[in-house]
């Protein structure tokens, strides 16, 4: 049994993700997390939402609400919609939880002791009226090079121009609109990831098994330019981890706290613990996956995200893993993907364009959007989102192919044999080559799982739910029954057979289904075809079985032209 620790890159606190978010880390990750546990692996899939830094301050502001209590709130509504997605996380954790608290203070303090972390002296911009520093993002002002008032203390985007706060004319708290600001000396820890180049350079060496895309990303970053660089990892905020080194109060840091790029992805481990103490269990049980020298060696860990993600995973990250000198267990592979636009167009939180998580689950149940979404991975490109594919893949794939066959053959049986699998007959020749076919199908469906190829997989699924379509056309029990009816219950003995098969291989993608299929099939055998010959024996004989209500009702064209023009303006 293989053991393989799955994490999904964060979702940030500020609000409900819409389907590209979705599918950019957090369903991939469960589809294959389901499929290694049905393969009997051991699996810890861990996700958590990421609640620092200065927007989830100005989310809560604007909700009128204190900080804490919003992201509190908000953690809730995500987990409670990943559950009704059918994301099977064996924890979803907080990046504002005590056990991150203390092991980012435990990180920020080892890379102290290993000399990686130097304090620097800045300047920084003060609003009075705020009380507070500003983020360069959080003061605007006028554009000097192209007069736009409406330009950023980052960048103006306008006309693209990369910009100091400083060269802001009129520049004024994006927070409050006052103009009362100073610039300030403050002084912030910096990670020296300048001094981990070479280190980085031979681990990102190491991975020959990365796609180029991602070890490409990476070398740019550690290679172009002046190479990688410093990053601050600390902020003049109140909402944060406060700057600790280990347990110790750090000097000259008090009152600020640590950079949400430095403390989220250490939740990946800290989720882990939070885990162990939810359940009661001892570190010994979170450290086995975690730490190489408490037996997480033979552990492969797997991480998915969103393309934007990959320098900071391959990077960022590793560089804190690497620099605390502790033998925690690094990625042994990336999983990433590019975007999924929406209708012409991309999704668009702030402007609340295309579909959300909470909205999808309204108009249709999870599977619906699971299947779609994962069949229309954006992988290798951008994909996208439109309502006409929608309707076609869910009425084609779902309805018409699988939950076809599984109400063609239950309603056949009941009404000539009973609610019971009937004996009699034998599989011959016909059923060989069904076998044979499967057998090839399902060997290529677990390659292209193994490999995470999500699009492929789904292909390959389908593939399997045609082929018992055809055999079931050809065969044509309710024909061969007037003749033969020993021959059409062995016919009906392995439709009744491939639900059940098709529950188990399927339950990745659509979990829900899949359950009430098993339930309808009146069996709790979820074992996986190593065998496909007996997999299809797997219901015997005299066996009883229920018929299920439909499995997938089919999207109208009313429908869809009606959601259509609900999505298409402005989520209030
Ligand atoms: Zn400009």
């Amino acid at each position: 049994m293989a053991r393989i620790l799955i994490t999904s890159a964060i979702p940030y606190i500020n609000g409900i993700k819409h389907l590209g978010n979705l599918i950019g880390s957090q369903l991939p990750a469960d589809l294959f997390a389901r499929y290694q546990r049905g393969r009997g692996n051991e699996v810890m899939f861990l996700c958590a939402t990421d609640e620092h830094g200065t927007p989830a301050e100005l989310a809560a502001a604007k909700a009128g609400k204190p900080v804490a209590e919003y992201c509190a709130e908000m953690h809730e509504v995500q987990a409670d919609i990943a559950k009704r997605f059918g994301l099977s996380f064996d924890h979803f954790g907080r990046s504002s939880s005590p056990q991150n608290h203390k092991l980012t203070q435990h990180f920020a303090g080892k890379l102290a002791e290993a000399g990686l972390i130097r304090e620097v002296t800045e300047k920084q911009v003060y609003s009075n009226a705020d009380g507070r520093f500003l983020p360069d993002r959080y003061i605007e002002g006028t554009c000097p090079n192209c007069g736009y008032e409406k330009a950023r203390g980052d960048q103006c985007e306008n006309c693209t121009k990369q910009l100091d706060p400083t060269d802001l004319i009129d520049p004024r708290s994006a927070i409050s609109g006052s103009t009362d600001l100073e610039v300030r000396e403050t002084k912030h820890l910096y990670l020296r990831q300048s001094a981990m180049k070479d280190q980085l350079d031979a681990w990102i060496d190491s991975k020959t098994d990365w796609p180029v895309l991602t070890t490409s990303i990476a070398k740019k970053w550690l290679h172009d330019g002046d190479g990688l660089q410093d990053r601050g990892i600390t902020r003049d905020l109140d909402w944060g981890i406060p700057v600790k080194k280990g347990d110790a109060d750090w000097p000259g840091m008090e009152g600020k706290v640590f950079y949400v790029w430095f403390d989220a992805p250490i939740e990946y481990i800290a989720c882990a613990k939070e885990w162990a103490d939810a359940h009661g269990k001892p570190d010994t049980e979170w450290e086995r996956w975690w730490r190489t020298d408490k037996g997480a060696d033979d552990v492969r860990y797997v991480q998915f995200m969103g393309k934007d993600n990959v320098p900071f995973h391959t990077l960022s990250f590793p560089a804190t893993i690497l620099g605390s000198g502790e033998p925690w267990k690094l990625v042994d592979h990336l999983k990433s993907f590019n975007y999924l636009n929406y209708d012409g167009g991309q999704f668009s939180t702030s402007q609340g364009r295309g579909v959300f998580m909470d909205q999808a689950l309204d108009i249709l149940p999870a599977d619906y959007w699971r299947w779609w979404l994962l069949s229309h991975a954006p992988e290798s490109s951008d994909s996208e989102f439109t309502w006409e594919n929608f309707q076609q893949s869910v009425n084609k794939d779902l309805a018409d192919v699988l939950g076809n066959f599984v109400s063609r053959i239950t309603k056949f049986c009941r009404s000539k044999f009973g609610e019971e699998v009937p004996a009699g007959g034998a599989y011959g020749e016909r059923e060989q080559a069904l076998i044979e076919e499967l057998t090839k199908r399902i060997r290529a469906y677990e390659a292209h799982m193994e490999a995470m190829e999500v699009r492929k997989s789904a292909q390959e699924l389908r593939a399997i739910w045609v082929a018992g379509n055809e055999y079931l056309q050809a065969a044509a029990p309710w024909s061969t029954f007037k003749e033969e009816p020993e021959q059409a219950a062995a016919q009906v003995r392995l439709g009744l057979n491939l639900i059940r098969l098709y529950a188990v291989l399927s339950a990745p993608f659509i979990p829900e289904t899949s359950a009430r299929m098993l339930s309808a099939m009146n069996t709790l055998d979820t074992s996986w075809p190593e065998d496909v010959d007996a997999a299809l024996s797997a219901l015997p004989a005299g066996h009883a079985f229920t018929v299920p209500d439909v499995l997938f009702a089919k999207i109208t064209d009313e429908q869809r032209e009606d959601w259509q023009t609900r999505f298409a303006g402005v989520r209030s």
